[in-house]
């Protein structure tokens, strides 16, 4: 039986460019999870877009002279082309400008006000006396009245995570001028989020499934109570408040992005020809998998399902895999000190699949980890090319020169080459079930492993010392490496999809990776191979330099 999985991605603010810590913490997660289950033979849908409003926009078309418009319209092209060429396997890649997406953020809000879990308040909000205008979220800096960092923002405070009212700032300044805003009234709809407290609650501790850092956290922001948020704002950039009498309000960002998940499956719909066909993935039997990066966690595991609840008939998420923060060179990312990699200039210069097997064997699922450069190419050159890229090489150059380059019939298997034989088939049912719940970093480690127990396979078997005087276990030693081959073009191809894909070329396959399933599919008997060439490229020990000394420096 198929299932039917759903995977909704980040939602990446249309303010510049993607960097390796969006990567690894919610890009290359949910891409590997795709293909995996499009693999399996599962229905997988894998939608997100640009968010094209909020303030973060707004900031950003202010410093360039732009319109919001221009910057979300040149980033969604930039990110379209990123995920191109890094291979995010979107099925839909859309953005929250579209009239789909403002018309069901409206059902919802309506949908929510009737039902009374919106309300009506007056509220103090933000003001900037100098720049005479009312201070949305990130127009405030001040203390966080939970960790007491300076540099919060008025939505959320990046050291500890927690969303933050504008209001709870301490010290608060404009952002555009340093001057203490006042606070005046102005009408505003909250969200009843207490309503929801013990639901919440009750659901989240069902959970048991999630990570430890996601349940934990969680429960403990639960724990503590919850407060009603505000979802409107005073600003013209964004989605109008759908009522007469708000000229001038737009649904808050973060209130209007999270509903980007269900407009954007119901545009796939759309344009797929069955407009209700967006029920199949958000009703009845299908898992919600929701990837984003650890500053995200509380949007989606409690203010998104409290709106889902509200709105009734809507599947809560079944998992929040949250990963940790990837830093660089030792140090934590900062894209305002451009202490970040930046994709579009990796992808200017190298492979894509040596990014993706880095960021996977490294992943921060559990803890945040390290991206270097020099392991970068460490493990370019050693694991990549001289332990996976080797063998493979070996194996199809030996078969090519000495079998005419059709697979050998193989003889009988001795107990060695029957245990590499078990162990592929064991790797990819170990890896299976780690894929299946999200541990990513352990399952590419598996197939590495067998590329590694197959190098030695072939040492003890030297089939090419052995071609002049028996060459049928010559032929048998480089079946069982061949079959091995074929296993681990599946294993590795959701992590390594274009070199996965070459492989499955090199050695006859037609189709595609995917088409195979997740299955060791043994090379047929006298299959033609294709002439073999490099999977991966040597780097040059030069470039760390290089890259290094590009970090920090004035980003152009
Ligand atoms: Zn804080
Ligand atoms: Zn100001």
């Amino acid at each position: 039986m198929s299932e039917r999985i759903f995977i909704g991605v980040a939602w990446p603010y249309a303010d510049g460019p993607l960097h390796l810590g969006h990567i690894a913490g919610a890009y290359l997660p949910p891409d590997i999870f795709a293909r995996y289950h499009r693999t399996k033979g599962n229905e997988v849908l894998m939608v997100s877009g640009s968010d094209q409003h909020g303030t973060p926009i707004t900031i950003k078309a202010e410093q360039e002279g732009k319109t919001p418009g221009e910057i979300a319209v040149q980033y969604h092209q930039q990110f379209l082309d990123s995920w191109q060429k890094l291979g995010i396997s979107f099925d839909l890649f859309t953005s929250t400008g579209t009239a789909n997406h403002a018309e069901v953020s409206c059902d919802i809000f309506l949908t929510l006000l009737n039902r009374g879990y919106i309300y009506k308040a007056t509220v103090s909000q933000p003001y900037c006396p100098y720049c005479r205008r009312f201070l949305p979220d990130r127009y405030v800096e001040g203390t966080c009245p939970y960790c007491y960092s300076s540099g919060a923002r008025g939505d959320q405070c990046d050291e500890c995570s927690k969303p933050v009212n504008p209001v709870e700032l301490i010290d608060p300044r404009c952002r555009l001028c340093g001057t203490t805003p006042q606070f005046k009234d102005s009408e505003h709809f909250f969200l009843k989020l207490t309503a929801f407290e013990d639901r919440l609650l009750a659901w989240v501790k069902q959970q048991t499934h999630w990570r430890q850092n996601v349940l934990n956290f969680t429960l403990r922001y639960l724990e503590q109570g919850l407060k009603d948020r505000a979802i409107t704002r005073d600003i013209e950039w964004g989605i109008p408040v759908p009522l007469d009498g708000f000229e001038g309000k737009c649904l808050y960002v973060w209130f209007e992005a999270v509903i980007g998940y269900l407009s954007a499956t119901k545009e796939w719909a759309k344009s797929s020809g069955d407009e209700e066909k967006w029920r199949s993935f958000w009703q009845g039997a299908v898992k919600s998998y929701y990837f984003i990066g650890k500053d995200n966690i509380l949007f989606h595991t409690t203010i998104w399902p409290a709106m889902l609840m509200g709105y009734d008939d809507l599947n809560l998420p079944y998992d929040v895999p949250a990963n940790e923060f990837l830093t660089i060179e030792g140090k934590r990312l900062s894209t305002s000190r451009n202490w970040a990699v930046w994709l579009p200039d990796y992808l200017s210069r190298y492979d894509p699949d040596p990014l993706r097997y880095l960021l996977s064997i490294n992943m921060p699922e559990t803890g945040d980890t390290d991206f270097s450069w020099r392991e970068f190419v460490r493990r370019n050159n050693d694991e990549l090319v001289a332990t996976y890229g080797n063998l493979v090489n070996r194996v199809l150059t030996l078969v090519y020169r000495n079998f005419d380059g059709l697979v050998p019939a193989a003889g009988e298997l001795d107990s060695l080459s029957q245990n590499v034989i078990d162990d592929a088939k064991e790797t990819l049912i170990t890896m299976d079930g780690l894929l299946y719940r999200c541990r990513f970093r352990e399952a590419i480690r598996s197939a590495m492993s067998l590329a590694q127990e197959t190098n030695r396979y072939l040492d003890e078997k030297s089939p090419w010392k052995i071609i002049k005087q028996d060459r049928q276990a010559s032929a048998t030693a480089l079946y069982v490496a061949l079959s091995v081959l074929s296993c681990l073009r599946t294993a590795l191809y959701p992590f390594l999809p274009f070199s996965s894909q070459r492989l499955h070329e090199f050695l006859g396959f037609k189709g595609n990776v995917e088409g195979d399933g997740w299955q060791l599919h043994f090379p047929p008997t006298g299959q033609r191979l294709l002439p073999p060439e490099p999977l991966f490229s040597k780097l040059d020990e030069g470039l760390v330099a290089e890259e290094t000394s590009r970090l920090g420096g004035v980003h152009c």
